[in-house]
């Protein structure tokens, strides 16, 4: 690999990977500058108010509050999380630009997202929206079975109960 293809490689992954810093990668200049924007923006009066007016769009839109889009569990502006689909508008995002995770599902889409390389051949929002919708199934199927395993046991306390009477 050459110097050039390296630099080229670190700006890619910098741009896909504001949550996590990564020891002993050298940074560049630019991913470091986004980072810090980044950062002062998540911390912002401004990006609180961005998420009351995202919410209230949401409600708008859907007539009901806001799930998290992968688990379906509660979703509340004091404890959702918003995941940037993009960066490209970050500080003035559009509503399509977030979508409503809890903290739990956020760190797993994320982890995803920077655990393969195929997933950075996609863009970001699409590489999300696929991510989402795999956790969503795979969310779905283990509630399955923990629903069968539940009835298989509440069956079990049944026969006990059952015996025990007669
Ligand atoms: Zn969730
Ligand atoms: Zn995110």
């Amino acid at each position: 690999m050459t110097q050039a293809n390296q630099v080229v490689t670190i700006f890619a992954k910098g741009s896909k990977n504001m949550r996590e810093s990564r020891l002993g990668l050298p940074w560049s200049t630019s991913r470091i500058r986004k980072r810090f924007e980044y950062s002062k923006w998540m911390e912002s009066q401004s990006w609180l108010d961005a998420r009351k007016l995202w919410f209230s769009t949401w409600v708008d839109l859907e007539g009901r509050d806001p799930t998290c889009l992968a688990c379906g569990g509660n979703w509340t502006l004091q404890h959702g999380d918003l995941h940037h689909r993009s960066y490209e508008r970050l500080g003035h995002e559009r509503f399509d630009d977030l979508m409503p995770l809890c903290r739990n599902c956020h760190d797993k889409v994320h982890k995803i997202l920077e655990s393969s390389p195929s997933w950075r051949k996609l863009n970001r929002g699409q590489a999300s929206d696929l991510i989402v919708g795999r956790l969503r199934i795979s969310q779905k199927n283990t509630s399955q079975v923990e629903s069968a395993s539940l009835s298989n046991a509440s069956l079990r306390v049944d026969n006990k109960a059952v015996s025990q009477s007669g």
